[in-house]
């Protein structure tokens, strides 16, 4: 299995995962030159990726996928059954032969099994996904103002966890150019989830085998890499755990594709 985030943040967000035979897209965000430049790095064509997972309807997750299926015919995007009652206009807007309206949680893509989690997000629907092959799991959860113990359950023993670690809650609090609307829209239980609250969910979830962990969907005003792995990594010491031994943090990029990882 082979993993890469290429890019992560609120103006847009894609992670590429392969295994032997499929090739699999989580969200796309991304312009189609944008795309095909960041899966050029990686020795990707465009026409070879089987399938775009869906997380939200959300532009910076679901902004490119249109041009991505207009241009590439045999790719689907699956998006979970219930998002059809909301008649979200992006959506239905889509080339409709190439949806999979999945109705199961768990589901295949040729030789990867894939399982779909919701998370709590201010979106008419958000979900998360695990992805599994040749007994190695990969996780993505992002877009989500808190993690409950079922969502910890779904995300235990991956190997590779994208997590989101949006905000600093003081930058928030602070920053003059966000109305107080917004700022207790963020973290509100329908929000996004704070450095804070993505340190004590991988407390939980490093006993469990997590050894490698990507702090993603990081806001440009709110975070910066820096601070995001160095408050990960101190609370992570509160607990006894330790960045660089029992587990290792590395961070996602808005602008540049980030760490490959082969597994
Ligand atoms: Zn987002
Ligand atoms: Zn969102």
């Amino acid at each position: 299995m082979r993993t890469v985030n290429l890019s992560s943040g609120s103006k847009g967000n894609c992670t590429y995962i392969e295994s032997s035979q499929a090739r699999v897209l989580i969200d796309d965000g991304l312009s189609y030159i944008n795309l095909k430049q960041r899966l050029s790095q990686i020795g990707v064509e465009p026409s070879s990726i089987d399938a775009i997972l869906l997380t939200h309807e959300h532009t910076d997750h679901l902004g490119g996928i249109n041009s991505f299926l207009k241009k590439n015919k045999n790719a689907k995007v699956y998006i979970p059954a219930f998002a059809k009652d909301f008649c979200i206009s992006s959506i239905m807007e889509l080339p409709q032969s190439q949806i999979v309206w999945f109705t199961t949680s768990d589901f295949f893509i040729k030789d990867i099994t894939i399982s779909c989690f919701v998370l709590p997000h201010d979106s008419k629907f958000c979900v998360g996904y695990s992805l599994y092959f040749s007994q190695r799991k990969v996780s993505i959860a992002t877009d989500l103002g808190y993690i409950s113990d079922d969502i910890i359950n779904c995300l235990a023993g991956s190997n590779i966890l994208y997590l989101e670690s949006n905000h600093d809650e003081h930058l928030l609090m602070k920053n003059p150019k966000y109305p107080m609307k917004t700022k207790k829209r963020i973290l509100s239980n329908k929000g996004h989830l704070s450095n804070n609250a993505c340190a004590h969910a991988l407390a939980r979830l490093i006993p469990s085998g997590v050894v490698q962990v990507v702090l993603s969907h990081l806001s440009e005003e709110n975070n910066t890499p820096n601070l995001a792995y160095s408050t990960i990594k101190s609370i992570l010491q509160d607990y006894g755990i330790v960045e660089g031994k029992n587990v290792f943090v590395d961070v996602a990029y808005q602008n540049k594709i980030g760490t490959i990882f082969n597994l």
